[in-house]
């Protein structure tokens, strides 16, 4: 009986004690949160964002060993610097679990005014950076046998997006086509591949687009009444990176306060 209740491991343990990890975004809001969720499971965590935070700060400021975290810059969506991120993590050990990809903008530009360099900067930061990351990491968790990949997409990839432009729905749509297809390719290998889709959290992008009253009234008529915290959106990644979750992919989990419910 018990092989049939019991989960293999337990929230409350070391779950992912000797996991190696890949934050994209690791240095704000959700990405900031996943990190610490991570760390605090057993996880070591490369931080890859456009500047490297320095590592100690960071293991101070989330209280965690900072033997167990790390830092890279680089900018997503240009792939050499992707790829010498990816050279440099894997040659000091050839290993990869967790990729996270929680790097994203979200610019409120109506859509007549949105100039086709900005539209391709969107999508580039949004999906291609995704896919240069996926397209990285999948080999390591291929050799691996196992693998865990949780990508950033948000209530804007189901409907459209509150604050953010038409460019910023279309990306994080895209993102869901990613996420199910390369559920369904890397399933057989041991990786699942899921998204999360965030409603309004507070984070510095969702500050930057609304100010504060108007974050608090946008959530008002939402079941849960408030803004979201960026921890409970970490809450998710680190359940989705576990093997716990081995059963999910292609998913894409909606943490929004019910904002969604007709
Ligand atoms: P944030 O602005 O706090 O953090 C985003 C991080 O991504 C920053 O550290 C930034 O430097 C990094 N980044 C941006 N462009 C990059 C690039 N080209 N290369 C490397 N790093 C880059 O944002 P957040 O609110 O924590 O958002 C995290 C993810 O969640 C994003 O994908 C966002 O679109 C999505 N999201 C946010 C909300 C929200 O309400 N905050 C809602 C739904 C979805």
């Amino acid at each position: 009986m018990n092989g049939v209740l019991r989960a293999p491991t337990s929230a409350d343990g070391r779950e992912l004690q000797g996991r190696v990890a890949v934050v994209t975004g690791g240095a704000s809001g959700m990405g900031l949160a996943a990190v610490h969720a991570l760390v605090r499971r057993g996880a070591t965590v490369t931080v890859l964002d456009l500047a490297a935070p320095d590592r100690f700060e960071l293991a101070s400021r989330l209280a965690v060993p900072d033997d167990r975290v790390r830092t890279v810059a680089a900018d997503i969506t240009d792939r050499e610097q992707v790829d010498a991120a990816f050279d440099a993590l894997l040659a000091r050990r050839p290993r990869l679990d967790i990729l996270v990809n929680a790097a994203g903008i979200a610019p409120p530009t109506s859509f007549e005014e949105i100039g086709a360099a900005e539209w391709e900067r969107v999508l580039a930061v949004n999906v291609h950076g995704t896919f240069h990351c996926c397209q990285r990491a999948l080999p390591a968790m291929r050799a691996g046998g196992w693998g865990r990949i949780v990508n950033f997409s948000s209530t804007a990839g189901k409907t459209i997006s509150t604050a953010g432009g038409a460019h910023y729905t279309t990306a994080k749509h895209g993102v869901l086509g990613l996420t199910r297809h390369l559920a369904k390719a890397y399933g057989p290998d041991g990786i699942t591949v899921n998204a999360v889709c965030p409603g309004l959290i507070d984070t510095p992008m969702a500050r930057g687009l609304l100010p504060a009253e108007a974050l608090e009234e946008a959530t008002r008529s939402f079941p849960v009444p408030r803004v979201g915290q960026p921890w409970e959106v970490a809450e998710l990644v680190a359940f989705l990176a576990s093997d716990r979750a081995g059963y999910i992919t292609g998913a894409a989990v909606d943490v929004n306060g019910g904002d969604l419910i007709v």
